[in-house]
């Protein structure tokens, strides 16, 4: 409850105007520990720092709720700038793309604009033997995506392309099963949007259970699990329950986001198991910001000291 309350305060604070206009001007300094830099050379540059430490990346160009068709389609001629760029420079391109950010919800030429420009990422990713992942938004968006999903799956194969769960919603557990026949490549989350009590799970105690449950039930189907958490109660227990079912170090990775618990990826990653950090960039930052804080109280004190020391 006191979780829920304290994101929403802290989600409804970074939604006024005049917060962000600060932030923006005065929190880039802060926002770097989250976000690798503005363009597509900082983030190919993580990536390789990245891979010192044996891990992989997941790279997430920033932007969502875009508006017009023009600026959507124009999103995704980044998505695919990134591509080339990854490609050029000698990586097997891994990026997430929200479909919100690329057009989903409108309509040109008859069909869903978010799906026709996922294709073209999809089939460039997939040009270059790649992956692309779509993340999941608020709960509105849940249907159109799992069934863009499908279809984008159908058409490219799903060694190409995954989508997300979120283990606070209550409708999870029907969708993860509803996805078995396609075998396919999920993100598991707990969830990062401010949801109404009817949709998501407002105890936290709740969402950790069922993110295990989601876990281990796409574990048991024999699918690939990303098991995308800093939980690091949640970490012991996978780690535990793959050894107790015979399930090997490739059929699942770990992933966290950039900047965060970076001594447990190394950990991990030590230990032999796939881990892969999830790289944001690009000039709109603020909303993944603000999501960032909103998860820990301890990162509104990081970034009102960073934005005093200027
Ligand atoms: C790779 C990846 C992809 C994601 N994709 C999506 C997506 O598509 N859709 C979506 O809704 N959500 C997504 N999320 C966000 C997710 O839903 C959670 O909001 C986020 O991961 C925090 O939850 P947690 O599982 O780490 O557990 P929590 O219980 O929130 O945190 C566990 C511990 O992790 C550490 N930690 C967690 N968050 C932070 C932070 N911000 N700063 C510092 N320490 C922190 C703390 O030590 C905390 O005690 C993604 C997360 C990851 C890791």
């Amino acid at each position: 409850m006191i979780d829920q309350l304290y994101r929403k305060t802290v989600l409804t604070v970074a939604g006024q105007k005049a917060v962000e206009t600060i932030v923006r001007s005065r929190g880039w300094s802060v926002a770097q520990r989250f976000v690798a830099g503005e363009s597509i050379q900082t983030a190919l540059d993580a990536v390789r720092e990245l891979e010192k430490d044996g891990i992989l990346s997941n790279l997430d160009l920033l932007g969502e709720f875009i508006d017009s068709p023009e600026k959507c389609t124009a999103f995704a001629d980044n998505v695919l700038r990134l591509l080339d760029a990854a490609h050029e420079q000698g990586f097997t391109p891994y990026v997430s793309v929200k479909l919100s950010s690329v057009g989903q919800g409108q309509t040109v030429n008859g069909e869903d604009l978010g799906l026709t420009n996922a294709r073209r990422i999809v089939g460039r990713a997939r040009q270059y033997g790649g992956f692309v992942c779509l993340d999941m938004e608020d709960h509105a968006r849940v249907d159109q995506t799992l069934a863009q999903f499908r279809t984008l799956h159908g058409e490219f194969g799903g060694q190409h392309v995954g989508t997300v769960l979120q283990s606070y919603l209550y409708r999870s557990e029907a969708d993860r099963a509803a996805l078995d026949d396609l075998n396919p490549n999920l993100r598991i989350v707990k969830g990062a949007y401010l949801e109404p009590e009817t949709v998501a799970m407002p105890v936290k105690a709740d969402v950790d259970a069922s993110y295990r449950k989601l876990v281990y039930a796409h574990m048991k189907a024999g699918a690939y699990v990303n098991v995308a958490t800093h939980d690091e109660s949640i970490i012991r227990d996978v780690q535990h329950f793959v050894l107790a079912h015979g399930i090997a170090k490739d059929a699942f990775e770990f992933q966290m986001l950039y900047g965060i618990r970076r001594d447990l990826q190394k950990n991990l990653a030590a230990q032999g198991y796939r881990v892969r950090a999830y790289i944001p960039y690009g000039r709109d930052w603020y909303a993944y910001f603000s999501r960032r804080i909103a998860e820990r109280p301890a990162n509104v004190m990081f970034v009102l000291r960073g934005m005093l020391r200027g």
